[in-house]
């Protein structure tokens, strides 16, 4: 039997191997496809148990199997698992776009909605079946023929344009190389980047540093590079990235005309007012209006704090770097040296007290106080020697999940930190499926046989996905397409990850996960306070700044009319008069590498970054009212947002775990805005 089709327990990474890959996704595709055809025939009765159920184990087999090709091809890549992935992958999207546009399917979800079996559904079923019928119509599943038709044309054309988006992005930032060769160009660079810069530069032959438009090598620059005309000509060279200043073919300016049109005339066409309306349908904010009101209010708090940012840095410019007038290319620069200056302890000092044998236990130690749960060690196969393996228990010792940790970062695993789902709950044949969950990071490995140490950063990293992980693994949901994660909002999906990252900030959750790894000794209160203090550094403007990019987009994709007189950029210009306490200079195309909303998923949702850390910051807060290790009101949070997942609007669950409706209060205190006495007017 192909290990990839075996669902009884675990996935068999043992016994996985790149060529079992098609066969298993191509047996799966004829089941699916099969197990379609068979339930919309008119025959079968539009009921749960003959319709949905057989439908959900179909596509429950296909993601399971999918799911370990998509995680292993992230965590131990190698040219012949790429190889499998990237020739499967067309036939899976083709699956999931027929399913998504599948007729048959629509039209037997909307018999079901109107039977008279869909009032004896649990509250869990129901929303399943009206997200599919959400989902199907904001697909354009119900428009007329000749509708439908340009509705496709349209995604079809959307989809073309946004990686054009992206690849004249990338095309642009890749032509981009500026070499030096005077050693006094490469004065500030930190050694690891001068090392870096060094590499590349030999690697073509070349004496000298080459320095690029990608981060690793442009952010150090901004913020360490002495050399000021080094500094502008990199930010000249970022910031105009694929306008008019460059090569014609790589310009995005028309991309993003085009795109307005075409979103705002799909909007239209499903009788929403703007893409902004449609976007917000399936998310957690109403309307744009709310979320106006949301961002401008936010603005108004934080823009005292965010001009006195402003005014100290650039009086600290001005008086110890002598830059009398603070362009944008000495921000970053500028404000690193005030930072230091201010607080004076490095990332690296604070590394050193947080061994990962004291970071893992602390963390799991904390969410058995809250929720009463056992987390221990436990056996699987696994798909790297470095990963483990994780089991939680109730009081009553029943399983309730179980999580891989793969902590180190390594050449076959692509970057950044992630969670994903392994198994997700659900009941079946009357048994829990307990879920199981990955947590990827890529932290540095152990070396000369110490411990590994992570940074503080990185600390909060890893308490951010186990917050994810906890939303999948905690869920008390029975079917498939609510439990956990499934069916969150996407404005609120962060929620009860970033909830997590509070407790890093907790002296008393801290203080325990930290012993210096060469003394042994605890992190000092005083070290603790230094971090504490520089944790708001500059909040104002970044929160200000965050605004100024969420009311752009949100204003393009609603009262702004693409086929009007004005640009995209002219829009950002008003923004900024209004929000903004920086103003860039005037060659500044921002909008032409705003990846996010023209090529990723962000349209309409950049607000949601904002959104979602008020939700976070206002649910600690009760933590902060009853006691931060309160067991009870962990029960709470428990029983009313991770365990229902997507099973109500994220709102109810909400209200019924705070007893009321957020507030930005709790944001703006934990970022050191939360006025009083000496907050700037
Ligand atoms: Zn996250």
């Amino acid at each position: 039997m192909n290990p990839l089709l075996d669902f009884s327990g675990l996935p068999r990474f043992a016994d996985f191997k790149p060529e079992i890959v098609a066969p298993a996704v191509d047996r799966l595709l004829v089941e699916n496809r099969a197990v379609i055809e068979r339930v919309t025939a008119p025959s079968v009765p539009c009921t749960w148990h003959d319709f949905v159920r057989p439908l959900e184990d179909a596509n429950e087999r296909l993601r399971r199997a999918w799911g370990v090709v998509g995680h292993l091809n992230s965590v131990m890549n190698s040219p012949e698992l790429r190889e499998a992935y990237n020739s499967n992958l067309p036939k899976v999207t083709q699956y999931y776009t027929e399913l998504g546009q599948h007729e048959g399917l629509f039209a037997k979800f909307k018999a079901l909605r109107a039977g008279a079996g869909f009032e004896g559904l649990t509250s869990a079923q129901k929303k399943i079946v009206d997200n599919e019928l959400r989902d199907f119509r904001l697909g354009g599943a119900e428009l007329t023929p000749p509708r439908k038709a340009r509705f496709k044309e349209i995604s079809e054309r959307l989809s073309q344009l946004s990686s054009r988006f992206s690849d004249n992005l990338l095309d642009a930032t890749n032509a981009f190389a500026h070499y030096i060769t005077d050693a006094a160009d490469a004065a500030g660079l930190p050694e690891d980047v001068l090392a870096a810069a060094r590499e590349a530069a030999q690697a073509e032959g070349r004496p000298g540093w080459k320095l690029t438009l990608h981060a690793p090598s442009y952010l150090p620059v901004m913020q360490y590079a002495d050399r000021r005309g080094l500094r502008e000509l990199m930010y000249r060279a970022y910031v105009t990235r694929a306008s008019e200043f460059g090569k014609t073919e790589w310009d995005n300016t028309p991309l993003i005309a085009e795109i307005l049109v075409l979103r705002r005339e799909q909007a239209r066409l499903l009788g929403f007012a703007s893409f902004a309306e449609y976007s917000l349908e399936a998310k957690m904010a109403e309307s744009p209006q709310q979320v106006l009101d949301f961002l401008n209010e936010l603005a108004a708090q934080a823009q005292p704090y965010a001009r006195r940012d402003l005014e100290e840095v650039t009086g600290f410019a001005r008086d110890e770097l002598g830059l009398d007038e603070l362009e944008a290319w000495d921000l970053a620069y500028a404000s690193e040296k005030l930072r230091l200056k201010r607080y004076d302890f490095s990332d690296q000092e604070v590394k050193q007290y947080f061994p990962e044998p004291r970071v893992l236990p602390g963390m799991f130690k904390l969410v058995e106080t809250l929720y009463g749960l056992t987390i221990e060690a436990a056996e699987a196969p696994v798909w790297h020697p470095d990963v483990r393996f994780f089991s939680i228990r109730d009081r009553a010792g029943g399983l309730v999940g179980q999580f891989f940790v793969d902590l180190y970062a390594r050449p076959s695993k692509r970057g950044g930190a992630w969670m994903d789902e392994a198994v997700t709950r659900r009941v079946k044949e009357e048994r829990v499926q307990a879920p199981v969950a990955y947590l990827n990071c890529n932290f540095s490995a152990p070396v000369a046989g110490k411990p590994a140490v992570f940074t503080h950063d990185e600390v909060n990293t890893l308490f951010h996905e186990f917050g994810h992980g906890l939303h999948h693994l905690l869920t008390r949901v029975d079917y498939l397409g609510v439990s956990g994660i499934n069916g969150v909002e996407w404005d609120a999906v962060e929620l009860p990850s970033q909830f997590m990252e509070n407790f890093c900030w907790e002296w008393d959750v801290l203080r325990p996960m930290t012993a210096h790894v060469d003394t042994g000794m605890p992190l000092s209160r005083a070290l603790f306070d230094k971090m504490l203090a520089a944790k708001n550094f500059q909040s104002g403007m970044q929160t200000v700044r965050q605004i100024e990019f969420s009311l752009f987009d949100l204003q393009l994709h609603h009262d702004f009319d693409p086929a009007g007189g004005k640009s995209a950029l002219d829009l950002l210009d008003d923004v900024r008069r209004r929000v903004a306490v920086m103003f860039p200079p005037a060659y500044n195309r921002f909008p032409n590498n705003f990846s996010h909303i023209f090529s990723g998923g962000y349209a309409a949702g950049y607000y949601s970054y904002k959104w979602a850390e008020v939700l976070s910051a206002d649910a600690y807060s009760l933590f902060e009212e009853n006691g931060v290790l309160d067991p009870e009101t962990g029960q709470r949070f428990w029983n009313e947002v991770l365990a229902m997942g997507g099973s109500r609007p994220a709102l109810e669950s909400f209200v019924a775990f705070r007893g009321r409706e957020p507030k930005i209060e709790a944001l703006m205190r934990h970022s050191g805005m939360g006025g009083g006495a000496g907050a700037p007017t």
